[in-house]
């Protein structure tokens, strides 16, 4: 049964359910995400979850790229270690899961045969892992619909309304798109971050949790991926997966509110909202 459940996420919201980090806590105690990234042209969108995820306290990162992505990521996130697949543009064989607790997959991916088949390899081994998936990790889904069906409970999707569109069909209005939005969220029993100004965050018990924080300065190219990468550092440092979504849509709209200072909704990139993450947490 759906709850009629709608929270507005503001500050106090945010600030009860933010984790202290402990004196004598060491990496170890923030988690090894596992990113799955990157193809050719678009690189960047690796680089820039990537960064997200490291500025959002991820204890380890290892980003698994296509092997000749290799001197790319190496070299632009070097605080990143690096998994390289075997084959030269697409993605063939991802990575042992053993040793990761969280997973994303998507940014700047491929839709191709063999990805998609890897995909479905990766999801038949995952047992305790976090997972969030974005971009052509949600193309890959809506164009293999049977795959929704075997994503692991609270796995997180994070797509804007076109990817939405693509996964769970189009809407009328507002209210309709909501509607399609729990309704989608129920049957497949994942937590969905439907992206856009007010990004709402919808729980596979219907619960919806609306942001209130960014700008448009934010409707610009590697700003979701940046979004992804936050997500997989809060799921790294164990936040339950729907803390984990609307803390990270939380702290990234508010990082885009602080690069304002800066700069203009205009001249904002993807590069100030993660330059901006450290104000955001303060
Ligand atoms: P993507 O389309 O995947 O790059 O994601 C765009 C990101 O920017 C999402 O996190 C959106 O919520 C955010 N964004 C885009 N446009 C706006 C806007 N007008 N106001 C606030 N956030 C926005
Ligand atoms: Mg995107």
């Amino acid at each position: 049964e759906q709850k009629e459940t709608h929270v507005l996420v503001e500050k106090d919201y945010i600030t009860s359910i933010y984790k202290h980090r402990l004196q004598h806590s060491h990496k170890g105690n923030y988690g090894h995400a596992l990113l799955i990234a990157g193809c050719y042209g678009k690189m960047g969108a690796a680089i820039l979850a990537s960064k997200g995820c490291l500025k959002a306290g991820v204890g380890l990162l290892t980003v698994h790229v296509p092997h000749w992505g290799y001197n790319i990521i190496q070299s632009s996130v070097p605080e990143a270690m690096a998994s390289i697949d075997r084959s030269e543009m697409i993605f063939t064989e991802f990575p042992e899961l053993n040793g990761f607790n969280a997973i994303a997959i998507g940014p700047g991916l491929n839709k191709k045969k063999n990805s998609v088949v890897a995909f479905e390899n990766m999801l038949s081994k995952i047992e305790h892992h976090s997972l969030v998936v974005d971009a052509d990790g949600l193309n890959i889904l809506s164009e293999n619909k049977h795959l929704l069906n075997k994503l692991p409970q609270q796995t997180i999707l994070t797509p804007h309304p076109k990817e939405f569109e693509r996964l769970a069909g189009s809407w009328k209005n507002d209210m309709h798109r909501l509607k399609i939005l729990k309704d989608f969220c129920q049957q497949y029993q994942v937590i969905t971050v439907l992206k856009g100004a007010y990004t709402v965050t919808c729980m596979p018990d219907g619960r919806c949790y609306f942001n209130t924080t960014g700008n448009p300065g934010m409707a610009t190219a590697g700003s979701g991926d940046v979004l992804t990468g936050i997500i997989l550092a809060l799921l790294a440092q164990n936040y339950p997966p729907d803390k984990a979504a609307t803390l990270a849509v939380y702290l990234h709209g508010k990082a885009g509110d602080k690069a304002l200072l800066q700069e203009s909704k205009e001249s904002l990139i993807a590069s100030d909202i993660i330059r901006n993450l450290g104000n955001a947490f303060k």
